[in-house]
């Protein structure tokens, strides 16, 4: 594991801290295991990226902010909504520019982009021929093959963002989708087989 700079170890002191006070169910609604993937991917690439150096300018701002909102002791206390719009809106901003800039992907994305692909040539195979019903559990099959093999190829890589983000796209949704298709071209068998045999 590489060494981290002072920034990024003030970060997470702070982040930690921010879990201490709030508990889990701030831990989940911030994502700040999250926060500090990003964190972590744009300290790595501040020394050559101008636009992840300025990131880091706007992750010390919006920890500053969250950290001003623990401290109110009243549990049922939330974030002014103006600074929770802006915190969010900055954790999505540096996303996509790991995703575009960096290469880097979301736990699941491809899955998930390959299942929507996988689907819609599914529908076009079952138009095309005289088994309507059957395209589409095919085709949701290929794209969990494909997205499950780049997702992979990614985590191999060293190019998910955050491996072990409980929030977001989690493995157990992955596997839901799964299950989901497998079910779904079972019924289309059961289906065919019972009104063509
Ligand atoms: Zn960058």
């Amino acid at each position: 594991m590489e060494t981290h700079s002072a920034w990024y170890s003030g970060i997470n002191k702070q982040v930690n801290k921010i879990k201490d006070l709030k508990g889990e169910k701030n831990l989940r609604k911030y994502k700040l295991n999250y926060l500090l993937c990003i964190a972590e991917r744009v300290d790595s690439y501040s020394g050559f990226c101008s636009e992840c150096q300025s990131f880091q300018k706007e992750i010390t701002e919006i920890v500053a902010d969250l950290s001003e909102f623990v401290q109110i002791p009243d549990d049922s206390a939330r974030m002014p909504k103006e600074k929770h719009r802006v915190y969010f809106k900055t954790v999505n901003k540096i996303t996509s520019h790991l995703q575009k800039q960096h290469n880097l992907v979301i736990e699941g994305q491809n899955l998930g982009l390959w299942i929507s692909i996988g689907t819609a040539i599914g529908v076009a195979i079952g138009a095309s021929s005289d088994s309507i019903g059957f395209g589409i559990p095919i085709g949701i099959a290929m794209g969990t093959a494909v997205g499950t093999y780049l997702d992979n190829k990614a985590k191999k890589e060293g190019r998910v963002i955050c491996p072990r983000e409980v929030s977001g796209f989690s493995k157990n949704t992955t596997i839901a989708i799964i299950i989901l298709g497998l079910l779904i071209l079972a019924g289309a068998i059961l289906f065919l087989f019972l009104y063509r045999g």
